[in-house]
C-alpha cells in the first residue's frame, strides 16, 4: 500500500510542487490548506507522515505540531515541519514543537521525495523512495 501524506501547506504553488513530487513516486498525498482543517484530516484518517508547513494562517505550524502531539493515536505517526524561516533555533523550535525532522525550503525537486521518505516509520517494500 502507497505511503498516504498529510500535506499542511498554505501556499498553492508549494502544495502544487510537493504534491507532483511526491505523486510522481507513488504516494498518496492529502491537502490541507490550514491547521485547523490539516488537525480535522489527521484526527479523522490514517497518515504515514504529516508534512507541516511552519508559516500559515490561523494557526502556526508550531501550535499544529503541538495539536496533532496532543492525540495519543498520533504518537507514532512522524511529522517534518517545511520551513521558510532561515533563523537560527528554528529546528529546535520545530523539534520542541513535536516535529521528528525539519526540511528548509525552497524545496530541492532533486532531493526532496527522499529526504521525506527516511522518516517514514514503516517504509514500502518495493524499491522506491
Ligand atoms: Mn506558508
Amino acid at each position: 500500500m502507497n505511503a498516504r501524506i498529510l500535506l499542511i501547506e498554505d501556499n498553492e504553488q508549494n502544495r502544487y510542487l510537493a504534491t507532483f513530487l511526491l505523486e510522481e513516486q507513488g504516494f498518496v498525498v492529502i491537502p490541507a490548506a490550514d491547521g485547523p482543517v490539516g488537525l480535522d484530516l489527521a484526527s479523522r484518517e490514517r497518515f504515514d507522515l504529516i508534512l507541516l508547513d511552519i508559516q500559515l494562517p490561523l494557526m502556526d505550524g508550531h501550535a499544529v505540531a503541538r495539536a496533532l502531539r496532543a492525540n495519543p493515536a498520533l504518537a507514532d505517526v512522524p511529522i517534518v515541519a517545511v520551513t521558510s524561516y532561515a533563523m537560527a533555533g528554528d529546528r529546535e523550535l520545530a523539534i520542541g514543537a513535536g516535529c521528528d525532522g525539519y526540511l528548509e525550503k525552497p524545496i530541492d525537486p532533486e532531493t526532496f521525495v527522499s529526504d521525506i521518505a527516511r522518516f517514514l516509520r514503516h517504509p514500502r517494500n518495493d524499491s522506491e523512495p
